[in-house]
C-alpha cells in the first residue's frame, strides 16, 4: 500500500508533470488579488457585518507571556500553525445596523500598524457602505489597532459624520500626563498615539460610562485588565445576544486554551485573567454567541470548556440571513 508522505506526493506530481509534454495554459488568468473579506449575520433584527482589516504577524520573544514558560508558548503557537516567534494578530471590526443607526465598534489599524493590515476601508466599500453614512463609532479601548482607523495618516477624519464614543475611564487613563511619564518606554508610544488621534477632536468626543446603553440594544460592560477602561459590548435584539469580547481573549488558540496566561499587552495581567474567565464562563453557561477582535475571521462563534481552559468553536459560515 502506498504511504502518502509529503515527499512521495511531491514526487508523484513531478512525474505527472513530466509525462505531459506541454502543460495546458489555464483558461483564465489568476485574479491575483484577495476576495473581499466580509461576513454578515443577524442578531435578532440587527444586521451585523464583520469586516476584516487583515492580520499582523507580531514579533514576540521570551518576555511575551509574563507567567508562562516560553517553550510552552512556542509549542502552543506551533500547534496553531503560527510562524516561529510571530503571533498571528488578525483584526475584525463589527458594523451593526440596528435598523435605526449604523454603529461601528472599533476602527482597525487605519493601515498604520503593519503592511499586512489596513484592508478595512476596501472591505467597507465592498460591503456597500459609505463611511459618511456611519452614525456612531464606539471604541472599546485606546490601543492603536482599535483607534487608528478613526483617522488617515494625515489626520483626516475617515467617518466625518460619526459621533465618537469612548469609555470614560480609558479617556482619563491615557490623557493623564502622570501616567504617560510613569509608563515604560514601549507603552509611551501608545500614549502619544492617543494624543495624535484625539487632541484636535477632543471637544467632539462623547465619554460613556460602562453599564449604560450606547444605543438601544447595545450595552457596554466594564472589562478592565487589558487596559484600565477596556470595555466589552452585549448586543441584544429580541431573544438573541452577541457578546463582543473586544480584547479580553486575544488569539483564542493561546488565551482561551490558557486563560491564566498574562501577555505583556495586558496592562494589569491578574485583573485581565479574572475578567477573561468571568466573561468566558458566562459565554459557556449561556451558550452565547461571541466575537473577539483578534479571533480568526469572521471572528464569531461559541466558547466551550476544554481541559483546563476553553476552546473557540467557529460559527458555520451561512449564505442566507
Ligand atoms: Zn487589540
Amino acid at each position: 500500500m502506498t504511504r502518502f508522505t509529503r515527499r512521495n506526493l511531491i514526487g508523484a506530481s513531478l512525474a505527472a508533470a513530466g509525462a505531459a509534454s506541454a502543460p495546458a495554459e489555464a483558461a483564465a488568468p489568476p485574479v491575483a488579488r484577495p476576495a473581499p473579506s466580509i461576513y454578515r449575520y443577524r442578531v435578532g433584527t440587527f444586521e451585523v457585518t464583520a469586516l476584516y482589516d487583515g492580520v499582523w504577524y507580531r514579533p514576540i520573544d521570551e518576555k511575551f507571556v509574563r507567567n508562562a514558560d516560553y517553550a510552552d508558548v512556542r509549542r502552543e503557537m506551533s500547534d496553531a500553525f503560527m510562524p516561529a516567534e510571530k503571533l498571528a494578530t488578525p483584526f475584525t471590526m463589527l458594523l451593526v445596523n440596528t435598523g435605526a443607526k449604523l454603529i461601528l465598534l472599533d476602527t482597525g489599524t487605519g493601515g498604520q500598524i503593519a503592511s499586512t493590515a489596513g484592508s478595512f476601508g476596501e472591505n467597507l466599500t465592498a460591503a456597500g457602505i459609505d463611511p459618511k453614512t456611519i452614525d456612531t463609532i464606539v471604541i472599546s479601548h485606546f490601543h492603536p489597532d482599535h483607534i487608528n482607523g478613526i483617522k488617515t495618516k494625515d489626520n483626516g477624519l475617515i467617518f466625518p459624520n460619526a459621533e465618537i464614543m469612548v469609555p470614560e475611564a480609558e479617556w482619563a487613563f491615557w490623557n493623564d500626563d502622570a501616567n504617560l511619564n510613569a509608563a515604560p518606554a514601549g507603552l509611551k508610544t501608545a500614549f502619544h498615539n492617543v494624543r495624535r488621534i484625539f487632541s484636535d477632536i477632543a471637544k467632539d468626543v462623547t465619554h460613556y460610562r460602562p453599564g449604560r446603553l450606547v444605543a438601544p440594544g447595545i450595552e457596554t460592560i466594564a472589562a478592565p485588565g487589558h487596559t484600565p477602561g477596556h470595555t466589552v459590548f452585549a448586543l441584544q435584539s429580541g431573544n438573541d445576544v452577541l457578546m463582543v469580547l473586544s480584547d479580553t481573549t486575544q488569539h483564542p488558540a493561546l488565551f482561551a486554551r490558557h486563560p491564566d496566561w498574562q501577555p505583556q499587552f495586558d496592562i494589569d495581567g491578574g485583573l485581565a485573567v479574572a475578567t477573561r474567565k468571568a466573561l468566558l464562563d458566562r459565554a459557556v453557561a449561556d451558550r452565547m454567541l461571541v466575537t473577539g477582535y483578534h479571533f480568526p475571521f469572521p471572528a464569531c462563534g461559541h466558547i466551550i470548556r476544554r481541559g483546563t481552559g476553553y476552546e473557540h468553536v467557529p460559527m458555520l459560515w451561512q449564505t442566507s440571513l
